[in-house]
């Protein structure tokens, strides 16, 4: 038996080792909290059979470690510092990468303090069967715990400590593992202490302890080739620089020391904000700030300053007389290096280089000269140069590896070569990568991440992380597009799963007792004639509906919302994982769901004729619609039927249908009816997004065959209001409720300036005026935006101006002006979103904020907090965002596939021809708009053309001498091919002019 024992340090260490911090509660009461900690002497090594340490379940690490590395044949564990996980995490995730891992609690900790992602990879590999990683408690074991000392920096006492924790180990070893009979005293394993920090490496080998750096360690190992590709640059010296970045001469201007950059931030003379690539040229970039309603522009790469999307940079802007206007040309990256001399990516950038250098060069002051001569002073741009990073976005990339940067593509080449990774997205440089499996990547997609951007290096330097599979494939396209928007797709973990209920898909709602947990302050509305109304095949079945007349005249209408809450209890395993979640993410041919699919798509979709919990919202309304009064209970019901659009609709239109269910639904329709005339009074906006819908030819081959324009029917517009209507009345109680922390949704009005462009162009092409004073205005001058002879220029022109507006949000009542509340979209001054809980997250905390408000139950602690409500709400507003997006490229490569096949009918090729309209104008090109299909496109000239920016005309010479004069909001045809695109190794459309030109031959 083990024998355990606790003891408290003496006094005077007691008290160094006491934490301090005070504690808010939710309540807003500070308290001051005082840990002590409890030395032992039992933690235990985690080292198979030892004789000094309890057993404990799980051990991990074997007697010996692992044998056979060139540094210690007889057997070695490692012990990495913080930097190794932060930065070669990569590496240690790789299933090749296998030595037994000693990981300190104090590298532990300082992982999560310094990233979250990463501290949950961490966690996961701890978790992971085929890892052996020891987490050792070396802050509770007496010879390893330390208390910094007075002139100690924290991470000098981190360092400290890593490095006694690797000498206890050492010692330890050597006293419990006896030599076996007839060997050598040194034939027990060793450890190493791994780390890339050479003073480090240092201090821990004066005291006896050994070191490796990971670039050392993985040399010694068998098969290093492919390890070798995934060590990252980031935070080691002992990675040489590629020959590129050996160049002593910077090419980019340094940044300004953080110090510098703050204050002047402060001091209003430099700003600060997220950097944008412009995706229709390579050589320019964006930064909106607080002090500009335009953004800053950023001309050329000097000015950008080795910016990557989406990183927190700083800006100077110029003089006002430096001042430019965008250029109004494509310049693509591909194309334009393409046109230069061919860029080697092992060449530096002082030798080798400098022809391709002074073409860019070159290229750039064309494209900026240009620009000075078309501007219309009215066009001008703040203008600036970045002098500063304060936080880098970088993260893997989806890559294809750029064949011709290859210098041998023999497939039995194994050397190392430094080759160029194309990122998918437009919006990202070339990265440089070194990699020994160049040949046998060619023609896959690829993860690759950024590890450092040198001021001597024209393009980022990073590392190959792992295989996608084969481009175009669905399977390699699927998952390039979920990393490529950050969607966390892996199956749910068993912490998550064990919070389900524990009869898994056998529960039903009990019997109601009076001491029925379930049953406790519910409404009985199961005789009720509910139904649901959603898209077909749907699964996550949220809400459905009901409505009857009463005895006074009035009609009582319900929407019922799956009580999603009842399930999702706060701060569990399962609902911190669809926080980070956020949402559900539709792709074309896979969801990814935010809960578990035994809660989403069976015990809290409301099915038909299953009894199921909800959150009810019903309303006595006249029958002008006008709220009489609105409740808000828990309830049982059981849906009638679940219909799809069409069947509601067909149901609802035949006039031989009488029953109370059919009467139901004509009820809910003319109350909503009147609920839209009432919003559109109001100004609500109608908006329009190009839908289109996708028809697959089965669900296992998910071979598109054909793609059409989604319908709207009334039925459609009639579930709609409903929701509408309850995420109102929803929003209006919980922010009644809880004035500081209610979770709302709010859209703010645009900022006038975006609309100075459509409103230009539809004054000069169409004399067309669009009054964007208010929502109700806008409304108003969008609905006569109308051409006779063209029935889709009204969607057309509604689609540019939504596009023109701000996305809505999720906010934190508490954390934003009263005034700035309101949706502009909807014209409503206060909204949320409720209706949605089994597949958005910000809809279960309206939820939990509801049922605290009537009582239900008391508000868990969290959502009392607005900075907690505020963490969470940044994190949903962000994977809602990236999730739309991720739908829309799903979309587009189906598009792409089903155009494909249609070019392809019967065997035969056959030219796609559909007609479209331009909506924009370049120098060298035409952005068009396919309304049939959704997609948008460019058609490129390569023949020089005349083009008047102020009319936005294009004037392109034809073969017989003539001119061709194109315009903004002409309808033209085009010819549509699918192609492989160079960047993204996948078929993309390409599109050219039939009429009123042919363009293929310019
Ligand atoms: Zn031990």
């Amino acid at each position: 038996m083990v024998e355990i024992t606790i003891r408290k340090r003496s006094r005077t260490d007691a008290t160094d080792n006491q934490r301090k911090f005070f504690k808010k509660t939710a309540r807003g009461k500070v308290l001051k909290v005082i840990r002590e900690r409890y030395l032992r002497d039992d933690v235990s090594c985690g080292i198979e059979g030892c004789s000094a340490c309890p057993m404990i379940n799980g051990t991990v690490l074997p007697a010996n470690g692992l044998s056979g590395h060139g540094l210690a044949p007889s057997g070695h564990f490692v012990l990495p510092d913080t930097n190794v996980f932060l930065h070669q995490m990569d590496l240690i995730e790789s299933n090749l990468f296998n030595p037994p891992l000693i990981l300190l609690q104090t590298v532990l900790e300082e992982v999560r303090h310094r990233s979250l992602p990463l501290y949950s990879r961490l966690k996961a590999l701890v978790k992971a069967e085929d890892k052996k990683i020891h987490v050792f408690y070396n802050e509770f074991r007496t010879e390893t715990s330390i208390v910094r000392q007075d002139a100690e920096t924290p991470n000098d006492r981190n360092d400290r400590g890593i490095r006694t924790g690797a000498a206890w180990y050492s010692t330890h070893i050597a006293e419990t593992h006896q030599p076996a009979r007839g060997s050598s005293r040194s034939s027990h394993p060793v450890v190493f202490l791994m780390t890339d920090d050479a003073a480090n490496r240092r201090l821990a080998e004066q005291e006896g302890v050994r070191c490796v750096s990971v670039r050392q360690y993985v040399d010694g190992m068998r098969d290093p080739s492919v390890l070798l590709d995934l060590l990252s640059a980031a935070g080691t010296d002992d990675i040489e620089p590629t020959r590129a970045t050996m160049s002593r001469a910077a090419i980019y201007p340094e940044y300004l020391p953080m110090s510098t950059l703050t204050a002047g931030v402060a001091a209003g003379k430099l700003h600060q904000g997220h950097f944008n690539a412009n995706q229709y040229n390579y050589l320019e970039g964006s930064v909106s700030v607080p002090a500009f309603t335009k953004p800053i522009a950023l001309f050329g790469r000097q000015h950008m300053n080795r910016a990557v999307q989406g990183d927190i940079v700083v800006v100077e802007v110029l003089p006002e007389s430096e001042w430019k206007a965008p250029a109004d040309a494509v310049v693509d990256q591909e194309s334009h290096l393409a046109t230069l001399q061919n860029d080697d990516p092992d060449e530096s950038e002082e030798e080798g280089s400098d022809q391709e250098a002074a073409n860019e060069e070159k290229a750039e002051r064309i494209l900026v000269s240009k620009r000075e001569i078309q501007d219309g002073a009215s066009q001008k741009q703040p203008t600036g140069r970045l002098v500063g990073v304060i936080k880098r976005n970088w993260r893997a990339y989806v890559c294809h590896i750029d064949s011709a940067s290859l210098s041998s593509s023999s497939s039995t080449s194994l050397s190392q070569q430094t080759v160029f990774a194309t990122p998918v997205s437009r919006l990202l440089p070339r990265i440089r990568i070194r990699t020994r499996q160049a040949p046998a990547l060619l023609g896959q997609k690829i993860l690759v991440t950024i590890d450092r951007w040198e001021s001597t290096s024209r393009y980022p330097e990073g590392h190959f992380v792992r295989s996608l599979g084969k481009a175009e494939s669905k399977e390699a396209e699927q998952e390039s597009l979920l990393l490529e928007y950050e969607v966390p797709y892996r199956p749910f973990g068993k912490a998550v799963l064990d919070c389900l209920p524990t009869h898994g898909d056998a529960w039903v709602v009990p019997p109601k007792t009076t001491d029925s947990a379930e049953w406790r302050d519910r409404e009985d509305l199961r005789d009720v004639l509910v139904c649901s109304i959603d898209p077909p095949g749907c699964q996550d079945i949220d809400d459905a509906l009901h409505a009857r007349p009463l005895p006074n005249g009035n009609i009582e209408a319900g929407v019922h919302i799956a009580d999603v809450s009842h399930f999702v209890l706060p701060d569990n395993p399962m609902d911190s994982e669809a926080a980070s979640r956020g949402t559900t993410v539709y792709l074309v041919d896979k969801r990814i769901d935010m809960l578990p699919a035994l809660l989403g798509t069976n015990l809290c979709s409301l099915r038909p004729h299953v009894e199921r919990l909800a959150f009810s919202v019903i309303w006595e309304l006249t029958s002008d619609a006008q709220i009489v009064n609105v409740r808000f209970t828990k309830s049982v019901i059981a849906s009638k039927a679940a219909f799809t659009y069409e069947e509601a609709q067909v149901r609802k239109d035949d006039s031989k249908l009488q029953d109370d269910l059919t009467k139901s639904i004509r009820l809910l329709n003319h109350l909503a009816g009147k609920l839209r005339a009432g919003r559109m009074a109001a100004g609500a906006l109608n908006l329009a997004s190009p839908e289109v819908k996708i028809h697959l030819d089965s669900a296992e081959s998910s071979d598109p065959i054909d793609v059409e324009q989604k319908e709207q029917r009334e039925t459609n517009s009639l579930v709609e209001e409903f929701m509408l209507l309850a995420n109102i009345s929803v929003a209006r109680q919980i922010q009644e409720s809880f004035p500081q922390t209610a979770v709302l949704r709010r859209h703010l009005p645009p900022p006038r300036t975006n609309f100075e462009k459509l409103q230009d162009i539809l004054q000069k092409r169409k004399g067309m005026t669009l009054d964007v004073s208010s929502s109700g205005a806008l409304a108003a001058s969008l609905d006569k935006c109308i051409d006779p002879d063209e029935p889709a220029f009204n969607t057309l022109v509604r689609i540019m101006a939504t596009r023109c507006m701000l996305s809505a949000e999720y906010f934190c009542s508490g954390s934003v002006g009263r005034d700035t509340f309101g949706h502009y979209g909807l014209a409503s001054p206060i909204y949320t979103h409720f209706t949605s809980p089994i597949r958005r997250y910000a809809d279960v905390l309206a939820h939990r904020q509801l049922a605290a408000s009537i009582n239900y139950e008391p508000l868990h602690a969290s959502l009392h907090s607005k900075s907690h409500v505020e963490r969470v709400l940044q994190v949903v507003n962000r994977r809602h965002r990236m999730a739309q997006m991720a739908g829309r490229a799903s979309v587009e490569f189906y598009v792409g596939l089903a155009l494909k096949a249609r070019g392809l009918r019967d065997g035969h090729v056959m030219d796609v021809q559909e007609e479209a309209f331009v909506i924009r104008t370049f120098r060298n090109g035409l952005g068009v708009f396919v309304s049939k299909l959704g997609i948008e496109g460019l058609v490129m000239f390569k023949r020089e053309t005349t083009f008047d920016a102020d009319n936005y005309i294009i004037s392109v010479p034809a073969v017989d001498g003539r001119e061709v004069k194109i315009a903004v909001f002409d309808k033209v045809t085009v010819r549509i091919k699918v192609e492989k695109d160079k960047n993204t190794q996948r078929g993309t459309v390409k599109m050219t002019l039939v009429s009123p030109i042919d363009s293929s031959g310019l």
